[in-house]
Order: C-alpha cells, then structure tokens, then sequence
C-alpha cells in the first residue's frame, strides 16, 4: 500500500513503525472472513482492512472524526486478522498506535472518561478488585441478571471441582526453576488458578516461584490507549521479574495466555528505553504460557499423569467430557493452537467438538463491559459452538474468558490447569 504520512507522525519511532506496518498491507481482504465484528455488522469498517484504512487516513492527516474512533472501539484485539493474514500485517501494533492518536484527537464524553478511569483504577489492583467483588457479593441477589451472572458467588466453580479448596502453593524444592507472575484478576477472581499451575510444575520437577513487587502485566492500560501508565507497569513488572531471571530462571510463566502474549512484547514496547530495553527483551524471550512450558515438558507430565490416574480410585478414573475453549492470545498472539488439548486428553479428559474455534469469545479485556451488545453476540454463538458437543465442563486458558463464559452458561467453566492438577491429586 502507498502511504505519505503526515508531518506530525513522520519521522517519529511510531511514525516508522506505522508506515512499515501500512506498507505491508496489500489490500487482500483475505483477513475478512476471520474478523467477528465484520462477521456480525457486515460494514467494512469494521473489518481490519476497513480500519486499517482509517488508521492510514488519520496518519496521513486526514480528519478523524468519532465515527472513526467508534470503528477502532469495536476492535476486539483478538488478533484473528493477523492468524488470516499472508501478507503478515502487524495489525494490532497499528491499532494501538492509532488508537492513542483517536484518543488525543477525539475527546470522549465524560461518563466514558470516568468509565475508562475507573477500568484503570481498579481492575488491575488485586486488593481492590476484591473489595469491589466483595461489595457486589454481598448484593448480588440484587444485582440485574447480566451483572450478577459476572460476579462470584462463592458457588461459580460449581461442578467437579466445587469442594476443592484453592490448592496450597508448593515450597520451591526443585533445581529446575521458572518465575510465575500472577497477575491482578486471576488471583482476585479465581484464586485457585495459579497455585494449581505451580502444584502442576512441582510434580514434573519444576519449582515456580511467586514474584514479590509485581503486579498487573499492563494489558488493561495499553488497550485503553492510557500508554504512560502501561508502561510504568511494565517497568515495574521488569524491576520485579530481573533479579529471578539473572539468577538462572528458565522461564517466566503465566497462568493467563493474555498476560503471557503480553509480556511476550515487553521488548518492542520498551525498546526506545534505555533502561530498560535489554531486560525487556531478556523477558519477553523467557515468556511463555504455562501450556507452552508444559508441551515442552510433556513426556515427564504425561509419567506424572499416568502414575496419578493408576493409582487414583476407580471413581476418580472417570471420563469428563470437556469442551476447550482456546482464547484468542493463545491462539493469535502467542501462536499456541492445539498445545492444550492432547495435555487434557493425557489427563484423561474426553474433549468434545467445538466449531469455529478461532472466533473471540468477546471477553477482550475490557471489552465485554465497555461494547456489552457486541459481546454479549459473540459470547451467545461461542457458548452455543461449546455447547454443541454435550460436554460436562468448559476450560479455558484466561481468567477474562473464563469470568465472561460463566456468564453465559449453566455448566462449570475452568482453567484447564485446575483440571490437571486435580487429576494429579487423584481427583
Ligand atoms: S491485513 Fe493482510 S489479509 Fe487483510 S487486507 Fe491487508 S494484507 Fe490482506
Ligand atoms: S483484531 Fe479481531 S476484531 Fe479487530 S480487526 Fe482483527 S479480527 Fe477484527
């Protein structure tokens, strides 16, 4: 595609990156089909092509209009256009540039400002968001159907799992060692998650330790275009992380494939710093999803998982029929499709059929709360696609797609690693 950026972007770092990513843009439309809101609204500006033309308009200096800011809000970031892409566009890069140059441009109302605002304020600090979640808890009876069906009950676990406690997080005993980051709505929301991937880890012989002064990975703030404030979070998380890594960790894991993919760009995003750049991209090479680790590890997983399931009782030996639900950061941003599914069935676990299993959920961060109509379609035709094959259970691989699937289901919804470590432990 020919681009002439205007003079104000130009010769700026983003401005580089912008025209290179625009200039690999051959206009193909291959990346329509795989695009949900293209799917569900039909209006080519709602397709990547579509917005990434309007990005081209915006960075050529061209008016920007909130018709144009409104195109890029209904963006989920699912990235399934780059999956679709034989050209390898760069499209979520471009998106984020162009949507802080939307949001310097276009001022939004101000209960969208105190909206964005409170986002930020809260859902990215463990501490508050489980005071907020205890607040709406206790007048959850109360509470409309769609609001209600998002907030934990104490029951929301409910299925297989539901009388298990949180398992307790194993004292570091091997020479193998990684570096869990927890992240900020994982431990709030399902509190269970990430010591079952570290009791996991402990089984194949690989200690996970917790991180002391890290925090949210910084997601939140970037998609929301709040840049600035992404990237003291990321700083922070680097400070956080580098004296585990420099001490020989071999991996930093993640529990959450949104977080994973993530950090996994620490390196691009904090390269113009100095200060920071080679640690980044240190940590962004040791990323990794904790389905990715464990497929690198699968032969001593399997070995646990058999040893388990032989000397577990006949009970415990059942065939769940779970359908997978694979999140959008696993399959388009860290490139890890079909890693999940042959650790479930080595577990044991009968997995059911699931159409159309590129196709957002319509979690996306904050998406579900701030596009609830576009949402609230995609979460209706996933969970139908889930449901089709008459399973006992959903997985998944992020908290965000989890917390929005049991909103929308009747069935037991999970972290595929809580049923991993549950075989382990004979359940
Ligand atoms: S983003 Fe890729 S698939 Fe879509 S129009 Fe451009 S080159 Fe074609
Ligand atoms: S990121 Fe997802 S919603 Fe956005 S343009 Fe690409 S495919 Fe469509």
């Amino acid at each position: 595609m020919q681009t002439a950026l205007a003079d104000f972007i130009r010769s700026s770092p983003a401005g580089r990156e912008a025209d290179a990513i625009l200039r690999s843009c051959v206009h193909c439309g291959f990346c329509l089909p795989a695009c949900p809101t293209y799917q569900l609204l039909g209006d080519e500006l709602d397709s990547p092509r579509g917005r990434i033309y309007l990005m081209k308009q915006l960075l050529e200096g061209e008016p920007v209009t909130a018709r144009t800011q409104l195109h890029l809000d209904r963006c989920l970031t699912c990235r399934a256009c780059e999956s679709a892409c034989p050209s390898g566009v760069r499209y979520g890069r471009l998106l984020d540039i162009g949507r802080a140059l939307v949001e310097e441009r276009v001022p939004r109302t101000a209960p969208a400002r105190v909206e964005r605002y409170l986002l930020r304020r809260i859902v990215p600090y463990t501490r508050r968001m489980r005071a907020l979640l205890g607040i709406a808890g206790a007048v959850r009876p109360l509470l409309p159907r769609a609001l209600r069906a998002r907030v934990p009950s104490g029951t929301a676990a409910a299925g297989p799992l539901r009388a298990q406690r949180p398992p307790a997080w194993p004292t570091p005993r091997h020479a193998r060692r990684v570096v869990l980051l927890e992240g900020c709505v994982q431990p709030a929301l399902a509190a269970g998650i990430n010591p079952a991937a570290a009791q996991v880890l402990d089984r194949i012989g690989i200690a996970a330790v917790r991180v002391a002064g890290g925090g949210c990975c910084g997601a939140l703030s970037h998609h929301l275009s709040a840049h600035r404030e992404s990237l003291a979070q990321m700083r922070r998380n680097v400070d956080a992380l580098w004296p585990h890594v420099a001490a020989g960790a071999e991996s930093v894991v993640f529990a959450a494939s949104a977080c994973a993919a993530m950090v996994c760009d620490y390196g691009g995003l904090l390269k113009d710093d100095p200060a920071y750049a080679a640690r980044a991209e240190r940590i962004s090479a040791l990323a990794q999803d904790i389905s990715q680790l464990l497929a690198a590890n699968a032969a001593a997983l399997r070995a646990a998982l058999a040893e388990a399931i032989a000397a577990a009782p006949p009970a415990a030996r059942t065939s769940l029929r779970v359908a997978f639900q694979a999140p959008c950061t696993l399959q388009h941003a860290l490139r890890a499709t079909g890693v999940v599914e042959p650790l479930l069935t080595a577990a044991g676990f009968t997995l059911t059929p699931v159409t159309d299993g590129g196709r957002c959920c319509g979690s996306a961060g904050t998406y579900s709360l701030l596009q609830p109509e576009l949402a609230t379609r995609l979460l209706r035709a996933k969970v139908a696609a889930l449901e089709a094959g008459a399973p006992q259970l959903i997985a998944t691989a992020n908290i965000g797609c989890l917390a929005h699937l049991r909103s929308g289901t009747t069935l037991p919804v999970h972290h595929w690693i809580e049923l991993l470590a549950a075989r382990l432990d004979g359940g």
